[in-house]
């Protein structure tokens, strides 16, 4: 055996995941509950109703789809693309050359509009990328920059295409109205400002995308025509119909996340992740360190700090996660030893949590 559980538990002050929600880990050891159970069934139910409060949307189909956050990708292309349809992609970081990625092996015409790593993509470019796209895409919340982009403003601006937007990590840190903004599809990760473990996507679809969505998606396990029986969320009043075993144990910590989310209570929680990031960007700039992002589209869950010159960015992590069982994230792709990622999300969304980083930043840094 040669590997150790740490006596601690770890601050995941990465990009994800972060720590849970003790609720949503304690709901993890509840006794498991069978998927078709009734109470599982209605468990369920009152996921669905969580998550469109945490969406902000009305939409029947809100659903916790089984599996991490790029299976919720995967399932907004693979749903609303066939080939041959025009695919607007706004590109400011990793997850957005993912989503062109998963669009062109849905067979779209993708179309990427690229923006510099570190600034959000501008709305008005995505949308005089093409005159007629089918999907307009972008990130809200980019993790790999620490960027936030305007999605109000891309609804605005989105005509007749639908609008997909990744939430990954925007759901229950920053704010997010899937309805007031026209997002038609829109899918979320559990690990970060939820603060529950990885394994759930969240995922929403409008009336509009549902009515105009491919009829037979070539992936079977993510076709959305096939879960609505399995949700009994399509109206048919069909009962429930077995389509795959639900992770029953995620969804119960997933409910309890979001029991923990709605009694603290939306709004408050999404000031807590404000106030936290601006605690931790104010103290890293005091430091002399330089943020990555650009000001005034700074994510507060996710913040990126630009490695001092001359500094190993890879040592000082590991210092971090030796010396104080700290984690932090390095910078993605080509700003793998130039950038940190420090997430502050869910739980960890706390002023505590920002002065521990910063002081333990401190005493590696000296
Ligand atoms: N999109 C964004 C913005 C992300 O941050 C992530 C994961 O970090 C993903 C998609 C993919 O999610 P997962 O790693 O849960 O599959």
């Amino acid at each position: 055996m040669t590997f150790s559980q740490p006596l601690v538990a770890r601050h995941l002050f990465g990009p994800g995941p972060g720590n849970p929600y003790p609720e949503a880990t304690a709901a993890l050891g509840h006794p498991l509950l069978g998927h078709l159970d009734p109470a599982f069934l209605a468990l369920m139910d009152e996921t669905c109703d969580h998550l469109r409060q945490v969406w902000g949307t009305q939409n029947r189909r809100t659903l916790p789809l089984s599996a991490t956050g790029s299976a919720g990708m995967e399932a907004g292309f693979v749903n609303t693309v066939e080939p041959g349809d025009v695919v607007v992609v706004g590109v400011n970081g990793l997850f957005g050359q993912r989503m062109c990625d998963v669009a062109a092996r849905c067979g779209a015409e993708v179309i990427p509009v690229e923006f510099d790593w570190g600034t959000p993509v501008d709305p008005q470019r995505l949308a005089d990328a093409h005159p007629n796209p089918k999907v307009i895409a972008a990130v809200h919340a980019e993790t790999s920059t620490g960027v936030r982009s305007d999605i109000k403003a891309l609804g605005e601006l989105k005509d007749d295409a639908l609008l997909l937007v990744d939430a990954v990590t925007a759901i229950g840190g920053i704010e997010l109205k899937a309805d007031d903004w026209g997002i038609d599809v829109g899918y979320a990760g559990t690990q970060k400002c939820l603060g529950v473990p990885p394994g759930l996507a969240p995922f929403t679809i409008s009336e509009r995308a549902w009515e105009r969505r491919v009829q037979k998606p070539q992936s079977w396990y993510l076709d959305l025509g096939l879960l609505g029986g399995y949700l009994d969320s399509d109206g048919t009043g069909g009962g429930r119909t077995y389509h795959h075993t639900a992770p029953t144990a995620m969804v119960a910590a997933l409910h309890a996340g979001l029991e923990r989310i709605l009694a603290e209570g939306l709004d408050a929680v999404i000031a807590r992740h404000a106030k936290a990031g601006r605690l931790l960007q104010e103290g890293l700039q005091e430091m002399g360190l330089e943020l990555f992002a650009q000001e005034g589209s700074r994510l507060p869950d996710l913040t990126t700090v630009k490695v001092p010159e001359g500094v190993d960015a890879g040592a000082v992590r590991g210092e971090l996660l030796e010396r104080f069982n700290i984690e932090i994230g390095a910078g993605a792709g080509k700003f793998a030893k130039s950038v940190w990622r420090i997430g502050l999300m869910g739980p960890n969304a706390s002023e505590d949590s920002a002065e521990l980083v910063l002081a333990a930043l401190r005493a590696v840094l000296k």
